[in-house]
């Protein structure tokens, strides 16, 4: 079972970041994925299995995400 994340998703986890923020937002996807903390602004990245055990909540902006632009670089 894999689930649907796509670049400008925003993602709950279940730990925290060490700054307190439990929200991050995609930035790639593909083997590994790359994702911001929308606390502290670090990247991370992440293999899909390991990203998929802590996700908790997956919202999709509608209309795009924050950068705006559909997604990039996938193949
Ligand atoms: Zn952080």
């Amino acid at each position: 079972m894999s689930l649907d994340i796509k670049v400008g998703d925003v993602l709950e986890l279940k730990k925290n970041h060490p700054c307190g923020s439990k929200t991050f937002e995609v930035m790639r996807t593909g083997m590994d994925f790359r994702i911001k903390c929308r606390g502290c602004g670090a990247q991370i990245w992440i293999g899909r299995p390991d990203l998929e055990k802590r996700v908790r909540k997956i919202t999709r902006p509608e209309g795009g995400g924050p950068d705006g632009g559909p997604e990039k670089d996938v193949k």
